[in-house]
């Protein structure tokens, strides 16, 4: 069978509109610079992914979740370097106002949007902190940020999560979490945008350990974006020549979108920087009592894998999506090969027709189904357009209610990335179907 992979941004952003998996943000008032709404499938999306996350995160012995609040206090980000450091140099062109990270671009060349020569202000460092008030006083004393990662939530909790639910080390803190950053030059869809949410964790450990944390974190990490259906072809490794002045050693995992190679996940050996910074700011004792060691104290060292799980969905729907037999007007269809389990919707409950009885049995299974799994119910236009919408979309399976059904209580299921129809006893139906989503 031909198939052809994505072959544009501008592609997938016109599916997704028109089958409601994200759409622009306030779209009616001309839409907010990279900002993005989920849609009701890309919710759906969205949710299955972070599950499958936080089950891979929190469903072992060694890490808790927390969820912590956006607003912080703001030394935490004096201490985190944030506010002095977390900045892009930036360059604007003076002859349109464009503005450019200037590590991004050839500041030797003409501008990109006007082609104006040597139009460049001087770099000057941008913070990309996103600043607002807390309380009614508008005066510097009320000055907060909108978090630009969600890790520091979790180092500030250190303390909290390892007394009490005594923890000792390794162990890990996970978080799932909006992050905000004022990007120069956001854009690519949902790559790079100001508002976008993180899956982070943090996972101390003993100093000296940070090689063999590594090794395992990279290993599971690189085998759970595989284990979403994600192709090896399309990841790859980069080693961070220079590291973050927080780091000493530095891996992502990139993805090759539609735009190019990209990063998708950090795994980085933060070291001991972060607790230490906030041991000093906060002059709380956050050293760590190490039982198994001569009650030895010190500050425990971290391994973070760091995932944005917009950029990671992103991937997903680049993966899925195909063109089979792409120039044949009789065959051709889009299809989203969405690992089952991931997929929004599980599965269609189609009645051939829309008829008293075929309508009641599809209801009734519709019923039995839907205490599990997502469905829909869909009776609008031909069998054929219904299957191929849900190829568009992704759904695993579609369950035809038909003339034979009243007769031999059975219905056909067909399966989205073969077509293969298969004549399935209705008591048999739930089986399954669980077995389709076991994996
Ligand atoms: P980049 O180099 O692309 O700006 P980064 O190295 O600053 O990313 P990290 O601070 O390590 O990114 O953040 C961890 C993850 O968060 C990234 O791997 C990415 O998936 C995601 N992420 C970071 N910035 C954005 C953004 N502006 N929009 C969407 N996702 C983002």
């Amino acid at each position: 069978m031909s198939e052809e992979n994505l072959k544009s941004m501008a592609d997938l952003v016109a599916h997704c509109k028109q089958r409601g998996f994200i759409f622009q943000s306030s779209e009616i008032y001309g839409g907010l610079g990279s900002c993005w709404d989920m849609g009701p499938l890309g919710v759906e999306l969205k949710n299955n992914l972070k599950a499958t996350w936080w089950k891979a995160m929190t469903f072992r012995d060694d890490i808790d979740g927390i969820d912590a609040s956006i607003l912080m206090a703001p030394m935490v980000w004096k201490a985190s370097g944030h506010v002095d450091n977390f900045t892009d140099p930036m360059v604007d062109c003076k002859s349109c106002k464009s503005r450019f990270r200037s590590d991004n671009i050839d500041l030797t060349a003409p501008c990109p949007v006007c082609k104006a020569k040597d139009s460049y202000t001087e770099p000057r460092n941008f913070n990309l902190m996103f600043k607002t008030q807390m309380g009614p006083v508008e005066d510097t004393s009320a000055l907060v940020y909108l978090r630009p990662e969600t890790a520091q939530g979790i180092f500030v909790n250190f303390p909290n999560v390892q007394q009490s639910m005594r923890r000792k080390l390794p162990f890990g803190i996970a978080q799932i979490g909006k992050a905000f950053r004022n990007e120069i030059t956001p854009g690519n869809f949902i790559f790079r945008t100001r508002e976008f949410e993180q899956m982070e964790m943090q996972y101390f450990i003993k100093p000296g350990t940070q090689a063999e944390a590594m090794e395992m974190w990279k290993d599971l990490r690189w085998k759970w974006h595989l284990n979403n259906g994600l192709r090896a072809e399309k990841l790859q490794w980069k080693k961070h020549e220079s590291l973050a002045h927080y780091a000493d050693a530095a891996f992502d995992i990139e993805y090759e979108f539609a735009h190019g190679w990209g990063e998708m996940e950090g795994i980085h050996s933060r070291t001991d920087f972060d607790l230490k910074q906030h041991e000093e700011y906060s002059k709380k004792n956050l050293h760590y009592t190490d039982q198994m060691d001569g009650n030895k104290k010190y500050i425990p060292f971290v391994l973070e894998t760091s995932v944005g799980c917009d950029r990671c969905m992103l991937a997903l729907m680049s993966d899925a999506y195909r063109t089979e037999f792409p120039g044949d007007p009789e065959k051709e269809r889009t299809v989203m090969k969405f690992k089952p389990s991931l997929a929004p919707i599980k599965v269609a409950v189609l009645p051939l027709m829309k008829k008293g009885d075929m309508e009641e049995t599809a209801t009734k299974l519709l019923r039995e189904l839907q205490k599990d799994y997502k469905c829909e119910y869909d009776t609008a236009g031909s069998i054929g357009k219904r299957y191929r919408r849900h190829d568009e979309i992704g759904t695993p399976a579609c369950i035809t209610v038909d003339f034979d059904t009243a007769t031999d209580n059975a219905v056909t299921i067909r399966d989205r990335d073969t077509m293969v129809q298969e004549r399935i006893s209705l008591d048999k139906v739930q089986a399954y179907i669980k077995e389709k989503f076991s994996l």
